[in-house]
């Protein structure tokens, strides 16, 4: 099969390699569509270690292939969506519901980081009973493709900082994270959502997925805007979307006291130098709460997420902007990396 691995630091290209076997619990899926994570790019650069030689990838559609002992309930040719993140659903973190981090510290990321991942013809699925999950009839595979990591990445930095119905939110970065946190917080009933972008298409995409306001930071400091907007108290969560210092200051910044700070950006560099701002941080005894996320997964999730689309509560599709055979896939790289063309999200077909 064609597999997109990890050859060095900044080199990423197809492979052939072996179709995968399911072992016991495990399943094997034909990918019939996938896309590029962020992550991803972090992963390419070297800034987030993964070895080469793997495949990489974690957001995969496709049809049940092949099923590993002890994999009841399914069957051969199903259509199944699978989130990045793959617990197991028995261990002391999934039964204390923090699914992400089965088994300890960020394990419940297998595809693509421990084990090989999706962008090629056909993907393992680990603890498959709690991980494969059928697509409704009606939907397509665009449809749903972005429940596999990013929308329910970003909608869980709504949940995480617990935003109530009334509240105003504020979410930094409108790439496809806080795209999505934008779509979680207008879920979640918040009041007034505030955008914060400099890119023309996000900053139109941002409205699309429910903010009120949109700021260009090119144009006008957020902090000023978002204290101006919301009366000099500041906003009742402000959303990292993207993980750099200067986004995470200004969250802490134009938090109220007593608000919640919810990172969800991956930051390549040392937290030393994240810049917490001191007077804003209330020297620390501001009741500020910073909160961090790594995407939920399992079935069941992935089934409410389905739902959503399903039920027409949130439009995922239209954050697809480009189209990519598997065969293209050092191109898709190169456009999603540069953020060139208005890029939002890329599909794969394999
Ligand atoms: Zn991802
Ligand atoms: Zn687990």
């Amino acid at each position: 099969m064609r597999a997109n691995v990890l050859k060095e630091v900044n080199k990423i290209g197809l492979e052939e390699r072996p179709v995968p076997k399911a072992g016991p619990g495990e399943a094997v899926i034909k990918v019939t569509l996938t896309t590029i994570c962020g992550t991803d790019i972090h992963i390419m650069k070297g800034e987030y270690p993964v070895k080469h030689g793997q495949i990489i990838g974690h957001e995969p559609i496709g049809v049940i292939h092949e099923l590993g002992d002890g994999v009841a309930d399914y069957e051969l040719g199903e259509r199944v969506a699978v989130n990045a993140i793959t617990p197991c659903g028995h261990c002391e973190y999934c039964l204390s519901s923090t699914l992400a981090q089965c088994g300890g510290f960020l394990g419940g990321w297998k595809m693509g980081n421990t084990i090989d991942g999706s962008q090629a013809d056909y993907v393992k699925i680990p603890n498959a009973a709690a991980n494969l999950a059928r697509i409704p009839d009606e939907l397509t595979d665009e449809d749903v493709l972005l429940t596999t990591d990013i929308f329910s990445t970003g909608l869980s930095g709504a949940e995480s900082a617990d935003i109530k119905v009334g509240d105003t939110v504020a979410v930094f970065g409108q790439g496809p994270i806080g795209l999505s946190a934008t779509a979680g917080a207008k879920l979640k009933g918040a009041s007034l959502i505030i955008g914060v972008d400099s890119v023309a298409s996000r900053m139109t995409m941002s409205q699309n997925m429910g903010a009120d306001v949109v700021i260009n930071f090119k144009e006008s400091d957020p902090v000023k805007e978002i204290m101006d907007l919301t009366g000099g108290r500041g906003v009742d969560v402000a959303i990292e979307g993207i993980g750099l210092q200067e986004t995470f200051s200004n969250c802490v910044k134009s938090t109220r006291v007593g608000g919640t700070i919810s990172s969800l950006g991956v930051y390549p560099a040392e937290l030393t130098h994240i810049g917490i701002p001191n007077q804003e941080f209330g020297f620390g005894i501001a009741d500020k709460k910073i909160v961090s996320t790594l995407c939920p997964g399992g079935k069941e999730r992935m089934r409410r997420l389905m739902d959503l689309v399903k039920n027409d509560k949130v439009n995922l599709k239209q954050l697809i902007t480009h189209r990519f055979s598997l065969d293209e896939i050092e191109e898709a790289y190169e456009l999603f990396a540069s953020q060139g063309d208005g890029v939002i999200k890329v599909d794969i077909q394999p």
